[in-house]
């Protein structure tokens, strides 16, 4: 087996297959399938996985493998597999699938340089960026004022060559440690020789002698109260040896959690919980769908099904959506498992992020809790798969690869044979649908633990308020029910469902509403800046003080964000003390913890979010839920914007009342009857399924029919439709009579950063050559995607039409 098979990292259709490379004599031994390695490609030197081995190529003239970068592989054998199937489920490169699975850092890095051919004429600025030398840094030039063309040029007719490094970025830890060099005995001696006067040096010696093993630097010096300027001479002497130990960056200190132990089952969680024990005792895979009122003691099931596999010997992935992820989480897991516990989710730093998943790869813990990607946590022995809240759509990735993590879970769960659990007060139509089919095994747990009723839901209809004089975003019940909370001493949760909403400007004279030029879209005003800012590209500028189109003065912004809420609270009620939560006051890290300490603490009455504060947070003085904007998310161009509606209504109002004092919930909206609002304030989940799925039935929509997603981006729009059309018509061509090929239609943001995008959508039922079909259609544009610059994007589960 002297040839290794390659997946290079090169980001394009046709290198989408692995290239056999030679493996050297002297990593024979060493090589093994997962591991990274670096290779030649063309001129270039790049990086690459090791995907398979071989005695004999049927190529020739094979060239070397030059670097190996890992010396136990980085991805096992299942993942491999899983990666492949990744790809090709959501025709995505078999590179990107690959690394999509491995933490940031591990993605080395290019280093480049840029080499002066020997002898070779220069155009002057490029001459004076060389200054003489032979090799610079590309950095250099990129940090100069030169154009790209200009060094193109050079490249072009040879007398600059680009050479590529592969640097891996791993930064370890190291922290500096001491330990004594010499034999007690011999370290009494010296104590006694010293000098008196060298106190500081003697009480660090005699330390030693008591405590004859290697601390921390830094411990050591705190201890005694000294500095390393008294620790210098004896280690000049040879008396005490400094050396560096690597460390992991540990953001949770394991110490600080509380044990916690397992409680007594309700009857309704032991029903529930004995499908899925009995799965891990057989080690038999199925998915349970645990369809839970909230507070009704899911957690504590996954926190004891997880204890059933770390007794069998086997790992445990948890995954909870990122917003979920709260400290208040990870504390019931740290609390049950200590430090068996590994946490994944993005506000942790790349090196923390590393560490935690070489804890998951070095096997030291038996549980993964942590968003989407840790379902790619590289255990071996997995025993179970939970997904909390599974109809978060943060399970679905939206860049390459568009995968579901739910499909990658039971894909997993049929490779281990280990049960998967989905749990959720509100799942999805398609994970309701496949439990009655039997699919899926169904458990229900319809009670809170603490036998209170859900709080109590009344809708306000906004329209009546207006026809009442009442122009704020506050109708008269909800201010009533915060002025009486508030003088209870008990708190507020203000739901603003922003989605959909911006702060627009707008002039009250002719109505222009002022846009970004490169987008189709309303330029969002913010107030701390004074900026007007798009939210799809970069571009920013000053609020206008008169309308570019008619220069009245009269320009104003509109809409309900965050900050005007907050002001209209303020003046509304004026002694109430507001936190308010959204992107702009939670962007820096820790600080969304430090909010909802500080509304734990009860230093504020109210808190006011978005989304974000829908979900996983219990606040036990909270009595009442505000939702400002009910339907909001209703009139957006989706399919799933009445699901997505209930879904919040649900969550938001099981904020309310989860301990001894009862809650309630007001409900604004100019839709009272819209059946997502009426259905959530009756919490009635059945009644909302069955119309919901007529819905879907008549028009065409999932778990009904599947979708796919072809977007074509331009900057020319008329290539975009021609291109569009073309797709439109090859599949046409192709699917069976039952499925619907729509398009092209323009995608609901028309323009974005200057490109043009249409659509073609197709819905379909059985299409088992789907993907080859779209395969097809990509391999006839790759000419055209590299030299035109046209982006093709197919998403075979799309979440986001937008
Ligand atoms: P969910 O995840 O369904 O929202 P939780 O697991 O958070 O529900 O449970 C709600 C509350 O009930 C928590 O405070 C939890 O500690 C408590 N609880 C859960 N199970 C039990 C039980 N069997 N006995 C007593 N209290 C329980
Ligand atoms: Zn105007
Ligand atoms: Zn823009």
């Amino acid at each position: 087996m002297n040839i290794a098979k390659v997946i290079v990292d090169v980001q394009a259709k046709e290198i989408n297959q692995t290239f056999d490379y030679l493996i050297p004599d002297r990593f024979k031994d060493i090589l093994s399938l997962g591991m990274r390695v670096i290779v030649p490609f063309g001129p270039r030197k790049i990086s690459g996985f090791v995907v398979g081995k071989a005695s004999s190529s049927s190529f020739s003239n094979l060239k070397e493998i030059v670097d190996v970068l890992d010396l136990t592989p980085v991805l096992t054998g299942e993942l491999l597999q899983l990666g492949k199937w990744v790809a090709e489920d959501t025709l995505t490169l078999y590179i990107t699938a690959y690394q999509a699975m491995l933490p940031q850092v591990l993605k080395s890095q290019y280093k480049k340089e840029l080499i002066r051919t020997e002898g070779a004429e220069l155009p002057p600025e490029l001459e004076h960026l060389f200054a003489g030398r032979d090799i610079i840094a590309y950095e250099e030039f990129e940090h100069s004022t030169i154009r790209y063309s200009q060094l193109q040029k050079a490249i072009q007719v040879g007398s600059i060559s680009v050479n590529y490094i592969v640097k891996s970025k791993i930064t370890k830890k190291q922290i500096s440690m001491i330990r004594p060099a010499k034999e007690e005995h011999l370290l009494e001696e010296a104590y006694l020789e010293m000098p008196k006067q060298a106190n500081k040096q003697r009480e660090l010696l005699a330390y030693f002698i008591q405590h004859p093993k290697e601390i921390e630097q830094s411990k050591l010096l705190n201890l005694l109260g000294t500095t390393r300027s008294t620790l210098k001479p004896l280690l000049d002497k040879g008396l005490l040896t400094a050396f560096k130990s690597e460390v992991y960056r540990n953001p949770y200190n394991d110490d600080a959690f509380e044990k916690t132990y397992p409680l007594d089952l309700t009857d309704q969680q032991k029903q529930a919980i004995a499908p899925i024990k009995e799965n891990i005792a057989q080690e038999k895979h199925n998915v349970v769908l645990l369809h839970g009122i909230t507070g009704s003691g899911k957690t504590e099931v996954y926190l004891q099904a997880i204890q059933d596999v770390i007794e069998k010997g086997k790992e445990a992935i948890l995954l909870v959506p990122e917003i979920a992820l709260t400290p208040q989480m990870v504390k019931r897991f740290k609390g049950r498992f200590g430090a068996n516990v590994a946490v994944m989710h993005s506000a942790l730093s790349n090196g923390e992020k590393y560490d935690e998943w070489r804890k998951i790869h070095r096997k030291e813990v038996k549980v993964v809790v942590g968003a989407r990607s840790a379902i790619f946590a590289p255990f071996e022995n997995i025993g179970i798969i939970i997904i909390d809240e599974e109809h978060e759509t943060t399970y679905k990735q939206e860049d390459q690869p568009r995968y579901h993590a739910r499909d990658v879970a039971i894909k997993r769960g049929q490779y281990y044979n280990c049960p998967v659990v989905l749990g959720s007060a509100t799942p999805t139509l398609e994970s309701f649908a496949r439990a009655k089919k039997g699919v899926y095994e169904l458990a229900t747990l319809d009670k809170r633990t603490n036998n209170q009723d859900m709080p109590e839901v009344s809708i306000v209809d906004m329209r009546e308020e207006l026809h009442a004089g009442n122009r704020t975003m506050f109708s008269r019940a909800l201010k009533e029910k915060m002025e009486q909370a508030i003088s209870r001493g008990e708190q507020i949760v203000l739901l603003l469902n922003r989605r959909g909403y911006s702060t627009f400007v707008m002039c009250r004279d002719c109505g222009h509403v002022t846009e970004c030029p490169h987008c189709d879209i309303a330029l969002t005003y913010h107030k701390n800046s004074n900026l007007l800012k798009c939210h799809y590209c970069s571009y920013e500028e000053r609020m206008p003080t008169e309308c570019p189109s008619c220069t009245s003065d009269l320009i104003r912004y509109f809409g309900t964000g965050t900050q005007r809420v907050e002001e209209a609270l303020t003046q509304l009620l004026p002694e109430a003390r507001v936190i308010r939560m959204d992107v702009d006051t939670t962007r820096r890290k820790g600080a969304h913890e430090k909010l909802l300490k500080q509304f734990a603490d009860k230093e504020a009455d109210i808190l006011l979010g978005t989304q974000m504060i829908a979900k996983g947070l219990d606040f036990e003085n909270v009595t009442l839920v505000g939702v400002l904007t009910a339907d909001s998310m209703l009139h957006l161009p989706d399919f799933r914007s009445s699901e997505k509606t209930f879904q919040l209504l649900t969550q938001v109002s099981g904020r309310a009342g989860r301990h001894e004092l009862t809650g309630e919930v007001v409900v604004q909206t100019y839709t009272p009857d819209h059946y997502s609002i009426e259905l959530a304030s009756k919490y009635d989940f059945s009644e909302f399924f069955k119309q919901e799925m007529k819905m879907r039935r008549t028009f065409h929509y999932p778990p009904y029919f599947f979708l796919a997603l072809i977007t074509v981006s331009h900057t020319n729009q008329v290539k975009v439709v021609q291109v569009t059309q073309n797709i439109v018509q090859t599949l046409l061509s192709q699917v069976n009579n039952e499925t619907v090929v729509l398009g092209p239609t323009p995608s609901p943001i028309t323009r974005m950063k200057d490109r043009y995008r249409y659509q073609c959508m197709i819905k379909y039922r059985n299409e088992p050559q789907l993907r080859l079909y779209i395969q097809q259609i990509l391999e006839q544009f790759q000419d055209e995607v590299r030299k035109e610059d046209l982006l093709i994007t197919v998403d075979m589960q799309p979440y986001h039409l937008m």
